[in-house]
């Protein structure tokens, strides 16, 4: 008899989007004439770089002559992505990481579920709240909790954000095995500390723990005093695995290239109290389970990295950035507390209420959708996300409707 991963049956339903989906339907329904502004959503909204699109073109002729068209690729990525993004991302930047120790994936998303392939069921995992869900779906589905109880999974830690920390928990007393820490954050656009992340690794190297480290929205940090990856701490090649993407960098997210950093002295214990490294495990999944990604997105991620591919994503980036500034201003005149918004897509906002109350009046009165908080973890009730992933005209339009709403 055909068996199934049982785990799944308890996977909560994510009634989050649906049901945002559904009280914007409802809505539309009674207002058609009303033109709703979606703040909710974290997809971006303008077009690829232009030096991305033209290396893009380029390689997709290359395919189509016998003499330059390429096959099967490497896994792990092309040699010309992987060394830029070692040179650019993190050597220029005082970490030590090399071209080897990138593996060039279609996304952040995946990989951060495809990681718990190669750890064990039984670590005592560390979970944010609020928290992106995909860390803990994934890890429901791999066996890795128990069942869902009073809105939280047995087997968890939960790591609480909250006012009293600024969203950013601090390492527990007791031990944990494996910890999902992400910065600048989604939801909450938080971002961390050079002595916070510092006392993190310290945390991992004492407990022998594995930090995964997802630094998808590390483009946004634009003030130089915080670290925009977690090899900028000292020794943390040795507890860290790094996620990032060009999704929100530069706009791939329907394009789709990522990476995933392992050191090559990041270790773990087998069962038998063996120290191994990640690195040979992660290139023998990587390597079987996955075909690598199409040579053209390799070359437009390339891109990204030329003079002109530097110019326009930062000037892409900057441009999200500044609608998270004119969102957040406009948030605090009307007397919000909020985090997040600078160095970072997401604005984090304490609603003074029920989320949900909150997000009926917002749409009722204003016709704008923000995201609530609680489809993100119970910490994250009383709270809403607003991203600036958007155009400026409809960030201008919607503060003005708040303002005019009387919010
Ligand atoms: N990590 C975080 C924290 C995200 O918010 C997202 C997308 O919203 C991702 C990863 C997904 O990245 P990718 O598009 O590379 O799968």
């Amino acid at each position: 008899m055909i068996r199934l991963n049982d785990h799944y049956f308890k996977l909560q339903a994510s009634y989050l989007f649906a049901d945002i989906g559904r009280r914007v339907a409802a809505y539309q329904a009674e207002h058609p004439q009303r033109d709703i502004i979606k703040l909710g959503i974290g997809d971006v909204t303008r077009a690829l770089p232009d030096a991305c699109v033209k290396a893009f073109h380029r390689a997709v002729d290359e395919m189509a002559a016998d003499a330059s068209f390429r096959g099967y690729g490497p896994e792990q990525g092309y040699a010309f992505l992987r060394e830029r993004i070692a040179a650019e991302d993190f050597q220029a930047r005082g970490a030590d990481i090399s071209a080897d120790e990138i593996f060039v994936s279609d996304g952040a998303k995946c990989d951060t579920g495809n990681f718990l392939d190669i750890l064990s069921a039984d670590n005592r995992v560390g979970m944010p709240d609020p928290v992106y869900p995909v860390y803990v779906d994934t890890n429901v589905m791999a066996g890795h909790t128990g069942e869902f109880v009073d809105g939280r999974y047995q087997g968890l830690v939960y790591l609480e954000g909250g006012e009293a920390n600024a969203f950013v928990p601090p390492p527990p007393e007791e031990a944990l095995d494996l910890i999902y820490l992400c910065y600048p954050n989604n939801p909450t656009g938080a971002v961390i500390a050079r002595e916070q992340l510092t006392r993190w690794v310290e945390y991992a190297l004492a407990h022998k723990a594995l930090i995964l480290y997802d630094a998808a929205y590390a483009a946004f940090i634009r003030d130089e005093r915080l670290p925009r990856s977690i090899y900028e701490i000292k020794e943390a090649r040795k507890v860290a695995v790094e996620f990032r993407s060009f999704s929100k960098t530069a706009g791939f997210t329907g394009t789709r290239c990522a990476y995933t950093v392992v050191p090559r002295d990041c270790v773990a214990w087998t069962a038998a109290g063996e120290k191994k490294p990640l690195h040979a495990l992660w290139t023998r999944r990587h390597t079987t389970k996955f075909n690598g990604v199409s040579y053209p997105v390799q070359r437009a991620a390339e891109a990204v990295y030329s003079t002109e591919g530097r110019e326009q994503t930062r000037s892409l980036v900057s441009y999200y950035l500044e609608n998270a500034g004119i969102i957040r201003a406009a948030l605090g005149e009307m007397g919000f507390a909020c985090i997040g918004g600078e160095n970072s897509p997401y604005i984090w906002v304490d609603c003074g209420g029920d989320a949900w109350a909150f997000f009926d009046r917002l749409l009722e009165r204003s016709g704008v959708v923000c995201t609530p908080g609680d489809g993100f973890g119970r910490c994250g009730r009383g709270h809403v996300r607003i991203s600036a992933f958007n155009d400026r005209e409809n960030v201008q339009t919607a503060m003005a409707r708040m303002r005019e709403a009387g919010f």
